[in-house]
């Protein structure tokens, strides 16, 4: 906490001395400036600001920041970092690990830290036009040893999600399990540590877990009633409480263990203080996207497709943008419509072109989060592209994003939509 805590006076004061302010578009700025209550009150003691001075009001109005509300960030997930890969699912060499670091700056996608971006939604302060957010699963010692030292290199901050049992010494804590001495050091250098759960098993009431019996015996359990719910105690809050107490620090986030979980669990977490919950159902975010299910991209060892797909995901850097023009998903009518929120899987993903203008339904791309590009059919009769949803999409949150070209020009259009539960019950994956 005190790290965390230490590292944003520092950075507030930095920006204070050298008069930084981030550069947002004046459209953009006037929300964040004049914070608006529900119900479009204006707080007290705030008067409207014309969108033009905003930006310079900022600077010299303590406490008021400028929020760029259209930044958008993928959060990268990694797990263990190993020359011989024996799971590639989990498993990344660290020169692959590497070379992407490095294709991140390359590309000037920020690296932010978690804190940040949840101060960020939170609308407490800005972050730049692309970002990511690095982080690892599991608690595994390559990550201290291999993955970390890389990170220092370029000056990356890391956020960590720990399964306490995982750790040395914990009942789960094998070989190749991190140290609480190591996790100390990393704290006290400013890495984010949060939590992964205890045991690191599927949350949901109704399936068998492995429970710890007398004499160091483990025995598989399908629990219910009372039992589950201590047993989903000690997942979800203990060790939270583990982790605060070991390592005298503030936890808020919770990764989930598979990306299972259920309103119930949700509920338990928000209770808890878990200020934002995580899945390995990869998405663009934005500053609007629900913090109960934040989707990052599970990156594995020899796929580099999957990297780059995250990246792809988020819109091409503004200062690079000269010859794509925007396009509000609102002037397109879309199926799911932006921001819907469906009981299940649809079907159909489809977007009527005549939004668009003139578009040559031959230039016509969509890429969806979690899939990448989708072969699309063309309908002229009504104009619309559409992707027929093959497998059933789980419950999350889903960013599409249209492009097209015009008259030799390249239009570019986003919208969101959610599933909530009751999609397939086979969401994520480890
Ligand atoms: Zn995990």
């Amino acid at each position: 906490m005190k790290t965390r805590f230490s590292c944003i006076r520092v950075l507030i004061f930095g920006l204070a001395v050298a008069g930084v302010v981030w550069r947002v578009s004046a459209a953009d700025a006037l929300p964040a400036v004049v914070p608006a209550l529900p119900g479009g009150v204006v707080k007290p003691g705030l008067t409207p600001i014309k969108p033009d001075a905003a930006a310079r009001t900022a600077a010299t109005k303590p406490g008021v920041v400028a929020v760029d509300r259209n930044a958008q960030v993928v959060i990268l997930c990694y797990h263990r970092f190993v020359e011989k890969i024996r799971f590639p699912g989990t498993e990344i060499r660290p020169a692959e690990f590497e070379a992407q670091m490095q294709i991140l700056k390359d590309r000037g996608i920020t690296v932010i830290g978690m804190q940040d971006f949840l101060a960020w939604k939170r609308s407490e302060k800005s972050i730049p036009p692309r970002c990511a957010i690095i982080t690892f699963d599991d608690g595994w010692e390559t990550q201290y040893s291999v993955a970390w030292p890389i990170l220092k290199k370029f000056a990356y901050p890391l956020t960590v999600f720990v399964y306490t049992e995982g750790v040395r010494g914990g009942s789960l804590g094998g070989g190749g399990a991190i140290t609480w001495e190591q996790l100390a050091e990393m704290r006290d250098e400013g890495v984010d540590i949060e939590a992964h759960s205890a045991t690191h098993q599927d949350l949901r009431e109704g399936h068998a877990v492995m429970v710890a019996l007398a004499a160091a015996k483990r025995s598989k359990k399908k629990l219910t009633g009372e039992e589950y719910v201590q047993w989903l105690q000690q997942e979800v809050v203990g060790c939270k409480e583990v982790l605060e107490q070991k390592l005298a620090l503030k936890v808020n986030c919770y990764a989930v263990p598979f990306g299972h979980y259920n309103e119930s669990i949700k509920q338990l977490a928000q209770q808890s203080g878990y200020e934002a919950l995580f899945t390995v159902n990869g998405q663009v975010l934005m500053i609007d996207s629900p913090t109960a299910a934040l989707g990052r991209y599970a990156i594995e060892g020899g796929k580099p497709k999957g990297f780059e797909d995250a990246l792809k995901m988020l819109a091409p850097s503004r200062g690079a943008t000269a010859g794509v023009a925007e396009v509000a998903a609102v002037q397109l009518a879309t199926l799911p419509a932006h921001g819907e929120l469906l009981r299940s899987s649809p079907p159909l993903i489809t977007a009527d072109l005549t939004g668009l203008g003139g578009v040559d339904p031959d230039t016509v791309e969509m890429r969806l989060s979690s899939h990448g590009v989708v072969p699309l059919s063309y309908d002229p009769k009504t104009n619309s592209v559409a992707y027929h949803v093959t497998e059933k999409l789980p419950a999350g949150n889903y960013s599409v994003i249209l492009s097209a070209k015009a008259d030799g020009k390249k239009l570019e259009t986003r919208w969101t939509f959610r599933i909530g539960k009751g999609g397939a019950p086979t969401a994520g994956k480890p």
